[in-house]
């Protein structure tokens, strides 16, 4: 990556999401070694000396760059591989088989497709949720701090190949055994916590209820709370999660959570789709967030969280794109505006979930997920350089009297057109310069076909192409 020190942005609309919601017309952004050093009117932003690199705005859009609070990047190589099915039969006959035979080759393939797809639709921060040892660890990690995104890695911890009560369903190449587990994440954690300038961290990734004996959670609570690190985990993405946690625990899967620990500041949970009143004001009190993935849900009908309803009970709440079986894409923009949409309905209150509440979500919300909200999620001096530049310019977007309308209800991630993470601009004017674009499609493609011989799974279209 070409090493600029400083970068200048002139003349854009800049969205701040500062504490004020601030948003300067025809403002300007000096970023220097990483850190934005001033921020203001394009005519009151001086440096002291010459910035290096100066991008001309006008006409465009700056945000803070977009943070995915709950990721798969080991799926964009199935992307489409499962779609219009149950959610036990996506994960036992498409998504573990495919899964069970990856090799790190396919691990790195995978990602670094994912991290493409990612900058080029404007995330600059993302929440990995489960890397299985198979998907080769280092590998990914390397790959993450080459492309110059910003990621949290969590290593899948677990100890039963279960999912709720099904039992033993797991396909036998995603079983890896607990103490293993527990030893592989303190290695990588070790090996990669606050490597590449810190953009990259490693977390505890643990499987759903029943996936993890209660003795297993507890000691991932402890092991994060003794490494000062995180732990993101499904919870109560189906109806199963909240009859098993109650059938085997007498508790709501939350309560449940509580009580081996693993409710806390440092805690994801995923989707949170069949949370109810009385795990929020757990989730609440304790400092966890839920990541919303209303696309996924949506696919996979798994329900509808109750979004607005969690946030009103105090729930930090951000988003999360999910994976490419059940997205079946990794972007932020589109998946704000479904967000949006879906509570819309549901709610019947066309008041609820504003274009505003959904950049929140998108970017403060995320940062204070993640625990990083003094670096990222705003526009604010003394923050990193992590930004995104949308175009106006098109016809979709014009006229553009509101950005943060267009930004969530009009635009679509192929409208960004710059990306900047940790004061480096990894996408300029569309073309990502810390990955090979068209090297990284063909081995996606040449390695898919290879994984689905080795799986034994044909993916047979509906209308087969003559
Ligand atoms: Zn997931």
């Amino acid at each position: 990556m070409e090493q600029l020190t400083s970068i200048l942005i002139k003349g854009g609309t800049i969205v701040t999401m500062d504490p004020r919601r601030r948003v300067i017309s025809d403002g300007a952004i000096f970023v220097n070694d990483g850190v934005i050093e001033q921020i203001g009117k394009s005519t009151e932003v001086k440096t002291q000396s010459r910035a290096e690199f100066e991008i001309d705005a006008r006409g465009k859009v700056v945000l803070p760059g977009l943070i995915d609070i709950h990721v798969h990047l080991a799926q964009a190589l199935i992307r489409g591989c499962a779609d219009d099915t149950s959610l036990i039969d996506w994960l036992q006959k498409f998504v573990w088989p495919l899964q069970g035979n990856f090799d790190a080759q396919d691990g790195k393939a995978s990602a670094e497709l994912c991290m493409l797809e990612m900058i080029e639709s404007g995330t600059t921060t993302f929440l990995e949720s489960l890397l299985h040892s198979r998907y080769g660890f280092d590998g990914i990690a390397e790959s993450v701090e080459r492309s110059g995104m910003r990621g949290i890695l969590s290593k899948t911890v677990m100890g039963l190949p279960g999912y709720g009560s099904e039992k033993s369903i797991m396909h036998s190449g995603m079983i890896e055994k607990a103490e293993t587990c527990l030893r592989e994440v303190e290695m990588y954690f070790k090996r990669w916590n606050g490597k590449a300038d810190d953009r990259i961290r490693v977390w505890y990734g643990a499987r759903s209820l029943g996936g993890c004996t209660p003795e297993l959670y507890a000691q991932i609570a402890r092991d994060a709370k003794r490494l000062r690190t995180g732990v993101t985990m499904h919870l109560s993405e189906v109806q199963e999660d909240v009859r098993y946690a109650n059938k085997e625990f007498g508790k709501m899967p939350a309560e449940f959570m509580d009580q081996v620990g693993l409710v806390g500041p440092n805690v994801v949970f995923a989707h949170g789709v069949w949370l109810t009143e009385k795990d929020w004001q757990i989730i609440a009190r304790k400092g966890a967030s839920v990541a919303h993935c209303p696309s996924s849900n949506m696919k996979l009908s798994s329900g509808m969280a109750k979004v607005p309803e969690m946030m009103n009970a105090g729930v930090n709440v951000g988003v999360g794109c999910d994976g490419g079986p059940s997205n079946n894409c990794y972007d932020m923009i589109r998946e704000m505006k479904t967000a949006s949409l879906l509570h819309k309905v549901r709610t019947m209150d066309p008041l609820t979930m504003s274009a505003e509440t959904l950049l929140e979500m998108a970017t403060v919300n995320g940062a204070r997920a993640l625990g990083l909200q003094s670096q990222i999620g705003s526009i604010e001096v003394r923050k990193r350089g992590d930004l995104i530049i949308v175009s106006m310019r098109k016809p979709h977007l014009t006229p553009a009297f509101n950005p943060i309308s267009h930004i969530v209800y009009a635009a679509e991630g192929s409208d960004v057109e710059t990306t900047i993470i940790d004061g480096e601009i990894v996408m300029e004017n569309r073309v990502v310069k810390t990955l090979n674009e068209p090297e990284i499609i063909r081995n996606a493609n040449d390695r898919a076909v290879k994984l689905l011989e080795r799986a034994g799974i044909e993916i047979v279209p509906k209308w087969r192409p003559e």
